[in-house]
């Protein structure tokens, strides 16, 4: 039964073929190549669209194409090719685009394109084929404006880097600015907020990434102009020593801190936490309470410390509420009789200790400062990689409002950590040029 069905099927494939206007050179070419019922199949569909389409030339076309063998490389797949030439040509490609991504373009990849729209400047996408980008960043290539895809096509601008910046609200202008930053500065730019005086600052002689948080924060202190700034902090002059720094007058109350639960969030002497503050996810690590993250972190932390062969240490302080810290606050001002300075050189007032978001970690080690701890050094230059930095470093004083404090580390993600170590940058520096 199959048998009478099959070869009663292959008398009417000839017919079937030629009403769908193949000539009989076609039809050969077809069985040669075992296609007969896909092409029925192919040609059924698109006789429907052409119908559809009321545009018979261009189907009438593909067909032509599809059969013309010499075109298409050794051991081309007729169906996968036909599921994918005839939505290029929905789309609005030509026969010559067709064919040259059809020879150039995995069928996979071919897919993609059948997915979306013609894209703006078809000639960049068919240039950046050449130049051997993928499909879906010759696509998108063609869509940029085709200033910035001639940047990155013949001016050999990173690709990725540069749609980031241009996202960012960076124009072509300012891209070009920044290119003589080395791609790795080029891609810490792309983490950053965006800052429109940046190319400015680039361009500046002397510019230096290491130092663009203090560029930024003088430039907002002083109201100067951004190349001044750059010269000005080249020169240093915005540094100041610590026995020159009234820390008691680095108080203020210019600045709420808007993110509180945040991993980067800012408490400082003028970045304060309201009294109702505290976080949501305490949790116990060391007899001190913490953030959950934190607690996770600090645990990886200390068996590494271990494996490494130093000695144990344990948590000091860790979460500190607002009420404990007005309390202690209060006890220091009872025992300097009322001498808020003295006081405040000791502890800062409720609502400025980093201590109440749960994030900050004092270390104890057998009673010495924490700087003889034999893991110290160890621990400078790997903390980060658990997400802790040291907070109040040695002559940033000018920037922290802290004198340096060996055993306070505080948690603000691997991420961000290891950003702010590879630039030497305290939290201060990281928020000036992070959203
Ligand atoms: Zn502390």
């Amino acid at each position: 039964m199959a048998a009478i069905f099959a070869s009663l099927y292959f008398l009417l494939v000839p017919g079937q073929l030629k009403s769908f206007a193949y000539t009989d050179e076609q039809v050969a070419l077809i069985r040669k190549n075992g296609m007969v019922y896909d092409f029925i199949r192919a040609g059924r569909s698109s006789l429907m669209s052409a119908a559809l389409e009321k545009n018979p030339e261009n189907i009438r076309k593909m067909d032509q194409y599809l059969i013309s063998d010499k075109d298409l490389p050794a051991n081309t797949d007729f169906t996968a090719i036909y599921n994918v030439v005839a939505p290029l040509y929905d789309k609005g490609y030509e026969k010559e685009d067709v064919l040259k991504l059809v020879n150039s373009v995995e069928l996979m990849d071919l897919m993609l394109l059948t997915e979306n729209p013609l894209p703006v400047n078809k000639d960049v996408m068919f240039t950046a084929l050449d130049k051997k980008y993928n499909v879906i960043q010759a696509y998108q290539l063609a869509n940029l404006d085709k200033e910035l895809s001639t940047l990155i096509i013949s001016d050999g601008a990173d690709y990725a880097t540069t749609v980031k910046l241009n996202n960012k609200g960076y124009s072509v202008d300012d891209i070009k600015a920044m290119s003589k930053l080395s791609s790795s500065e080029l891609r810490l730019v792309t983490l950053m907020k965006y800052m429109e005086f940046l190319p400015e600052m680039v361009r500046t002689q002397g510019f230096n990434m290491k130092l663009l948080p203090r560029y930024v924060i003088n430039m907002n202190e002083n109201g100067c102009l951004p190349e001044d700034s750059v010269m000005y902090v080249n020169d240093d002059l915005d540094y100041v020593a610590l026995e020159d720094l009234d820390l008691y007058g680095m108080y203020n109350d210019d600045f709420r801190t808007v993110n509180p639960s945040s991993y980067t969030a800012l408490v400082n002497k003028n970045h304060y936490l309201n009294s109702d503050y505290a976080p949501t996810d305490l949790t116990e690590f060391s007899q001190e309470e913490m953030r959950t993250d934190v607690a996770t972190a600090l645990g990886s932390l200390f068996t590494a410390l271990d494996n490494q062969g130093y000695d144990d240490i344990i948590v000091d302080i860790a979460y500190i509420s607002y009420d404990e810290q007005d309390e202690l606050f209060n006890r220091y001002l009872e025992m300097f009789d009322d001498d808020e300075e003295a006081a405040l050189l000791k502890t800062p007032y409720a609502g400025y200790s980093e201590h109440q978001t749960g994030l900050a970690v004092d270390f104890y080690y057998k009673g010495k400062n924490f700087s003889e701890y034999n893991g110290y050094q160890w621990l400078l230059d790997n903390a980060h990689t658990f997400g802790f930095i040291l907070r109040y470093p040695k002559d940033k004083e000018f920037l922290t409002g802290f004198e340096n404090e060996p055993n306070h580390f505080r948690y603000v993600g691997v991420e961000a950590a290891t950003i702010m170590h590879d630039n030497r940058w305290t939290l201060e520096e990281y928020t000036a040029v992070f959203e």
